[in-house]
């Protein structure tokens, strides 16, 4: 495991660059930044909550005690949730929701960049597939992703690690569709690799008992190692002083004591709730700002089989289904990503245990106004509204339901169960939106506020359009090319 320094508080009162938060953004962004910044820059990074290592995590798992439980705030008291029955989740601590995420890491498709060119639907990304394409392959080396040689995407080289393997209702899906049904591109080691254990398809995820999944604690990406970084746990970053163009100074409180400090440049990587919170507590009139706040709509399909055990597989989200995804109906309805869910899931029924397959349909949205982020008396806790997603997403739900049967008519169907939409697909988007001009965004391609124009907006809240793709290899992708860029 890297060593993690830090001080307790700020050894001075400017830097080079202040980075808010520790998780993929925040990351990746100081990853590419340290690589070009001289050695006299100065890096401070303030982090709301502490280091939780992956052991003591475990150890709260196996009922054991351990110091550093209850350390960092529960995610569910650090926001106002106007619609108990939507919810959002998050990890707060270092390295942030790399510490509870699956690991599925999927490229999104070129045609989830131009939405509004191809189908007449949503915006265009400033940023195209092509211009990301080095950035998706750098984050996918560091990752150390297991995929497939064939992909629906263009990739330039092969994954760092081989696919996983398939079950036998992937077996007979990829014999039918090809490249549109793919082993999954996941961040779950296929083999054990650089400090990681192989993935054994446990299905418990959240805390990987065997530390199979990327974190950013795992990562030995060195960043919070480099000696021009000083790492400030336990500060939460309230606001911003935000003059003219320029963003001045950072204020956070930490241990109770309100501070401050100055620096050239700042990157919030603190995630969509609190980032568009913070913008917003320091003043930003961008009209988008808080606005758009959504993510995927995602359900549960079961599928039923007739004398077919569906076994095998080597690792949890097994297979990735494009079969729903592009095309000319992306003018009508959302497109839908398929996921072959490999948990353990038993029919009940003697003789047929294993004779079942679970997919999870997982649609994407376009950012609503009416879905946002707002500001309450307490400059930490955001309020946060959310109304539903959007007909266009529900009339993909609608439209799968009619196209699915025929889809998987090369497997031995004996039923079909939808089941109801999830509260949440755990992805956290829009809230300060990508865009060309600040006349219809928040963030330009790289990532800059477009007044603020030393201030970086990290993270899924720059997404333009919500692609059924999982976010996090995109946002991390989107850091790197940002800092890049830009310095
Ligand atoms: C259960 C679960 C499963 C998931 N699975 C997947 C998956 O398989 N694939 C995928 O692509 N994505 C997945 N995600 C989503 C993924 O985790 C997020 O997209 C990703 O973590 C976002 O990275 P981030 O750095 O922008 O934000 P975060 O990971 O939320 O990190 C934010 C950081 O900022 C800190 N912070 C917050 N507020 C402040 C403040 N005011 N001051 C200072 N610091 C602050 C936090 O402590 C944290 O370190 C999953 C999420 C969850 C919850
Ligand atoms: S499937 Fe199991 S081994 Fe693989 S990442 Fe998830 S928890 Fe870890």
């Amino acid at each position: 495991m890297q060593r993690i320094f830090h001080t307790s508080q700020p050894m001075q009162t400017h830097y080079t660059l202040i980075v808010a938060g520790t998780g993929f953004a925040s990351t990746f962004f100081l990853k590419k930044y340290l690589s070009k910044a001289p050695a006299s820059a100065r890096v401070l990074v303030l982090e709301r909550g502490h280091l939780y290592p992956h052991a003591e995590r475990l150890k709260e798992l196996r009922g054991e005690k351990t110091a550093y439980a209850g350390l960092n705030p529960l995610p569910d008291d650090t926001f106002i949730n106007h619609n108990p029955k939507k919810e959002w989740k998050f990890t707060t601590g270092f390295g942030g929701s790399s510490n509870c995420w699956y690991g599925c890491t999927p490229r999104f498709l070129p045609a989830d960049f131009k939405l509004k060119t191809l189908y007449g639907v949503g915006s265009d990304w400033p940023i195209q597939y092509d211009e990301l394409d080095p950035y998706y392959e750098q984050v996918e080396q560091i990752m150390d992703i297991s995929g497939p040689a064939n992909t629906p995407y263009l990739r330039k080289k092969p994954y760092p690690l081989g696919p996983h393997a398939f079950t036998e209702v992937d077996r007979l899906l990829q014999a039918k569709y090809g490249n549109l049904y793919i082993s999954q591109p996941t961040a779950r080691a296929r083999q054990a690799v650089n400090g990681r254990a192989g993935c054994c398809a446990s299905a418990v995820c959240y805390t990987c008992p065997v530390n199979a999944k990327f974190t950013i604690e795992n990562s030995n990406m060195g960043v919070y190692d480099d000696p021009r970084v000083e790492l400030v746990y336990g500060a939460a970053v309230s606001h911003l002083d935000l003059q003219g163009s320029v963003a001045r100074a950072v204020h956070f409180t930490q241990g109770g004591k309100a501070r401050q400090v100055s620096a050239d440049a700042m990157a919030l990587g603190t995630n969509a709730l609190f980032n568009a919170n913070l913008l917003l507590n320091s003043g930003d009139t961008n009209a988008f700002t808080g606005k758009g706040l959504g993510e995927q709509l995602g359900m549960h399909v079961l599928v039923y089989l007739k004398n077919l055990a569906n076994v095998g597989g080597s690792t949890w989200v097994n297979a990735n289904g494009y079969m729903l995804y592009e095309g000319e109906h992306r003018r009508q309805h959302a497109a839908c990503l398929m996921e072959a869910n490999n948990a353990p899931y038993l029919r009940v029924e003697r003789g047929k245990w294993r004779d079942i397959a679970t997919f999870r349909m997982i649609f994407e949205d376009l950012p609503q106004d009416r879905n946002f982020v707002a500001t309450t008396s307490d400059p930490m806790v955001p309020a946060v509204h959310f109304d539903g997603p959007s007909d266009y997403a529900l009339r993909g739900v609608a439209s799968m339901k009619k196209t699915l049967p025929g889809i998987l008519s090369c497997l031995p169907v004996e039923k079909i169960e939808f089941q109801e939409p999830f509260p949440t697909e755990a992805h956290i988007l829009g809230t300060t939106r990508m865009s060309a001009s600040a006349s219809d965004g928040v963030v330009d391609k790289h990532l800059i506020h477009h007044q603020y124009r030393n201030l970086f907006v990290l993270g899924s809240g720059a997404f333009t359009t919500y692609s059924p793709n999982n976010p996090t290899l995109t946002l991390s992708a989107l850091s790197l090319h940002a800092a890049d860029k830009s310095f």
